[in-house]
């Protein structure tokens, strides 16, 4: 029987709470108390004062399913979808999580059964790296796990040397790797084909062991601690025997819902992977209380919406569609995350109005757009149109880029940034008059939604 992907998050919860974990719940995509951080974007985000010794709780250990976005910040895998096959700008991380109790030893041995003996994943398909000096870790996977030598990769760089900040804790990590095959592209971590998608980053056990000073030198932690995380949907590809996690249960169901809304029954599209991916993360963002705007977080959420809209387009879509698919994701995710299924009428009230929002410009941009590249001499997308249609159409800089990356091009980020750079110097200009007419002229006329089909004939260019 293959386990789904809701069978393997209740799996991992069980198997580090007979560890004598507790079970806590995912914290919110907004982090708490943190301006420094946009989105939660791992297991440990929570637990950071715990970490930093500043916050206690009743427990040393501690286990959960971490809802998180990596879509702008300090990890970014937004241009990733569609492109690769493990990355998503929503995801759920499993970790479990050792507050000064357990260290390297015991976190290599669970991480390790739980693979093989619970999931029975077959061991000479996996492969781990350690960070260069850590010759700890490498003697604990060869000599006490059996790991075969030439299976313990050395990684120098700081792929495998995690730290919060430039200051405090640090440490080593160690990341499990599956292959998939010979018969995908990709060669193991630390050589040169490694971001193909053969060999697949399931798990990172990050070992707390250091803490940085200021000025350079690694104080040890009295008590060294332990934060992992692994994707939930890459081990659910291999549970499932597939290759890409967009052919997992979850992803299938979400694929097919977006596909009969859409009305295409190309279901190998790449852009159906990426209204997939996008509903997730902007239903979640929303969810926990994020709203479309210009600025922050809300127009990290804006850019997503509006790249699943044009994806849609592209397909074909011909009316309003993206809020639709927040009961197919409530369907999938709804148990998990009971606040999915409580906000879900908000959910698509907001989705519906940023598409309606958007929807009147879009045609429009795109046709400009299209234009543009029929006519465009060299691989370069000039700055002065792309702020254009960022500034008249609503097309956030990622969106053109993302239009411009499937034919090829490149586009001209430091004419984009001068002319953004020359609206600010006007617009500061105008400021100093006391009336903003500009503010009016912008509110825009309410029209009812006339679909995306007005331009039909040139869709396929897109
Ligand atoms: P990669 O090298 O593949 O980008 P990472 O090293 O950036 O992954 P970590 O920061 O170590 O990832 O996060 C821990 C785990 O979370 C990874 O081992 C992976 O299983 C999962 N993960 C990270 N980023 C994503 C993503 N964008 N989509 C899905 N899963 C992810
Ligand atoms: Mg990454
Ligand atoms: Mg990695
Ligand atoms: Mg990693």
């Amino acid at each position: 029987m293959t386990l789904s992907t809701a069978d393997i998050r209740r799996k991992f919860i069980e198997y580090f709470g007979r560890q004598g974990h507790q079970a806590v719940s995912s914290s919110s995509l907004v982090p708490a108390d943190d301006p420094t951080l946009l989105f939660t974007n791992a297991g440990m985000n929570q637990f950071k004062d715990v970490f930093l010794g500043t916050e206690k709780r009743s427990y040393t250990r501690a286990v959960s399913s971490q809802r998180c976005v990596r879509a702008g910040g300090k990890h970014n895998d937004l241009e990733n979808v569609g492109y690769t096959a493990r990355h998503h700008t929503f995801f759920e991380m499993l970790g479990n999580f050792s507050f000064g109790d357990y260290f390297k030893q015991e976190a290599i041995k669970f991480a390790w059964e739980f693979l093989t003996e619970e999931l029975k994943l077959p061991k000479e398909k996996l492969l781990v790296t350690v960070y260069s000096e850590d010759d700890e870790a490498f003697d604990i996977w060869e000599n006490q796990i059996g790991v075969p030598k030439e299976k313990i990769i050395r990684i120098a760089t700081s792929d495998n040397f995690w730290s919060m900040g430039d200051t405090g804790p640090c440490g080593p990590c160690s990341e499990i790797f599956y292959d998939h095959g010979e018969h995908i592209w990709g060669g193991p971590p630390g050589s040169p084909e490694e971001d193909g998608d053969r060999f697949i980053e399931i798990w990172n056990l990050v070992f707390m062991q250091f803490n940085k000073q200021a000025d350079g030198t690694m104080e040890s932690l009295p008590k060294p601690s332990i934060d992992t995380g692994m994707g939930l949907e890459r081990i659910s590809a291999i549970m499932q025997h597939v290759h890409s996690n967009y052919e997992i249960d979850l992803f299938v169901n979400l694929i097919n819902a977006a596909a009969e809304i859409v009305g295409t029954d190309d279901l190998e599209n790449k852009s159906l992977r990426v209204i997939a991916d996008h509903i997730r993360s902007c239903a979640f963002l929303v969810c926990d209380g994020v709203m479309p705007s210009n600025e922050g977080r809300g127009y990290v959420l804006r850019r997503i919406i509006r790249r699943a809209v044009r994806h849609g387009y592209k397909l074909g879509a011909n009316d309003i569609f993206f809020y639709k698919l927040v009961a197919a994701l409530t369907k999938e995710m709804g148990e998990a995350y009971p606040e999915l299924a409580d906000q879900k009428p908000v959910i698509e009230k907001v989705l519906r109005v940023e598409e309606e929002q958007f929807s009147k410009t879009l045609s429009r941009g795109m046709n400009i757009l299209n234009e543009a590249l029929s006519d465009l001499e060299g691989d370069t997308i000039p700055g002065e149109l792309v702020f254009k249609l960022y500034d008249t159409y609503g097309f956030p800089v990622d969106l053109t880029n993302d239009v411009a990356r499937e034919h090829d091009y490149k586009i001209d980020e430091e004419g984009f940034e001068a002319a953004m750079q020359a609206q600010r110097q006007r617009a500061q200009e105008a400021s100093q008059f006391g009336a903003d007419y500009n503010s009016t002229l912008k509110v825009e006329q309410q029209t009812a939604f006339t679909g995306y089909t007005e331009n039909e004939g040139d869709a396929n260019v897109v």
